[in-house]
């Protein structure tokens, strides 16, 4: 193969040796570029009245691109299109949609100039891997700019049923662009259902059963890549000073921890999380003064108004939980509305005696197999995972729940506290085996085989 040239709406920082200095993602993308001699592009984070072409720069054999957007672009098409209307849709949130032409004609146009930005840069025998729900139609914008490349992409988040992917307007013009595409990848089978659906009964499209869809004169490929951990990077971490410093201090405390590390985010079922714990000191008197619940709460899109709510309304709900249940001593929910480094997280998962990861809608989720790899073998502790999370295709051993009733998730939490040592021994056993394996080296090179595999760029011109 020649270069592999990544796409992604950011670009992570690469140091002089060519390494991203934080997350796994990145570091994994960095690690296939450093090999391929690639390329990252896309936008620099930064606004600018008139942006021009491409900054590149080259760190430790890796080319770095960046472009910048105007401050309509990055409302219209990042805080607009990207995070109100695609998010929300794509998370079974279609009452949170908000349908704007300002937003749909940004995002386009965005698309349209990453591909302006990218063509001068890319060369006849470049692999691209394209990320993520920003930039669904940038194959599409390339091919008419004369690209003969092989194009990958990889949807990071769930992909919606067909019921409510159609209540986008346009919808059609969204699912076109990425038959531009030669491999799309999902992160479970489950997500690449539904998109088959789709592409069956409203494009009137066909399977061959090996992967390739057919529709609208075009084939494209699809498959479930599920993404996993830089077990290397979380091995590091967990021998960390500060996850060793982290994980005694709050050993160190006379009570259970309960774990959860999300995003402040309406998909994670946070309110949902918050009233089944409620539940729980409810229903199990003896437990309380001898658990806690430790929330982290990584700010995100503050921008958009229904994450300044969600924000406000957690506080407001942890603040009445501790009123009604703590005591001098005791603050039964912890809430941070703060980000945390992942090495200090990482100390905090093998401290807790269980983590309660509860998205409504989650592509994959990989807190959950951060407190998986995080555990003491000799201690570990229980995750309770949703079963609307893409993790959970693969982490059959958690105690899965559904995160929409309160009680069946105060059970679980019971269930947890309570458990014997040989059951969390055994449960955390095959989840950590099946951690290790399909980790993030097997995601990328699984995504790249099927990517530069033989067959035909399939029928991409008519
Ligand atoms: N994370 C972090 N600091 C925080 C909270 C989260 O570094 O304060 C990291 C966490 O370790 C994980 C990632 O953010 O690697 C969240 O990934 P996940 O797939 O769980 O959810 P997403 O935020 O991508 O929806």
């Amino acid at each position: 193969m020649g270069r592999l040239v990544v796409v992604s709406n950011r670009v992570a920082e690469i140091d002089s040796r060519g390494e991203a200095s934080k997350g796994g993602l990145a570091m994994a993308l960095s690690a296939a570029l450093r090999e391929h001699h690639g390329l990252w592009f896309g936008w620099s984070g930064q606004a600018s009245a008139a942006p021009g072409p491409a900054n590149v720069r080259r760190n430790g054999g890796i080319d770095v691109a960046t472009i910048d957007l105007t401050e309509d672009e990055i409302e219209n098409y990042y805080n607009g299109f990207s995070n109100r209307t695609l998010w929300p849709l794509c998370h079974y949130r279609p009452d949170l949609v908000m349908h704007e032409r300002a937003y749909g004609a940004a995002y386009a146009q965005v698309n349209e100039k990453f591909a302006d930005a990218l063509m001068p840069l890319l060369r006849e025998d470049d692999t691209l891997w394209v990320h993520d729900y920003h930039l669904v139609p940038l194959a599409r914008a390339l091919r008419a700019r004369g690209a003969q490349n092989r194009i990958g992409f990889f949807l990071h988040i769930p992909w919606p049923a067909r019921q409510v992917l159609s209540t986008l307007p346009r919808h059609h013009q969204l699912v076109q662009a990425m038959f531009d595409y030669d491999l799309i990848g999902f992160q479970t089978q489950g997500w690449l259902d539904a998109f088959e659906d789709y592409v069956v009964e409203e494009l009137k499209g066909s399977l061959d059963g090996a992967g390739s869809l057919t529709a609208l004169d075009r084939t494209v490929r699809a498959g479930a890549y599920p993404i996993g951990l830089d077990m290397g990077e979380m091995r590091a971490m967990v021998a960390s000073e500060a996850a060793r410093r982290t994980c005694a201090t709050m050993k160190a405390e006379d009570q259970q921890l309960l774990i959860g590390v999300d995003r402040i985010d309406y998909s994670k079922g946070l309110p949902q999380k918050f009233a089944a714990f409620e539940q729980f000191l409810e229903d199990e008197p003896q437990w309380r003064e001898k658990v806690a619940l430790l929330q982290i709460g990584q700010p995100s899109r503050t921008d958009v108004e229904a994450y300044q709510q969600l924000h406000d309304r957690l506080l407001s709900e942890a603040g009445r939980i501790n009123g009604e249940f703590g005591t001098l001593a005791w603050a039964p929910l912890r809430y941070r509305a703060q980000s945390m480094p992942r090495d200090v997280l990482t100390g905090a998962y093998r401290a807790a005696r269980a983590a309660i990861v509860t998205p409504l809608y989650d592509g994959m989720n990989l807190v959950a197999k951060e407190y998986v790899a995080a555990q003491d073998p000799d201690d570990p502790g229980v995750l309770i995972l949703s079963r609307f999370a893409g993790a959970a295709a693969q982490m059959r051993e958690a105690l899965l729940v559904n995160p929409n009733s309160r009680e069946d998730l105060a059970d679980a939490i019971r269930r947890a506290v309570e458990m014997p040592r040989a059951e969390r021994i055994a449960r955390w056993k095959a989840l950590y085996a099946g951690v290790a394996r399909d980790d993030l080296t097997a995601w990328r090179q699984s995504f790249l085989h099927d990517l530069l595999g033989d067959r035909p760029v399939g029928g991409q011109d008519p």
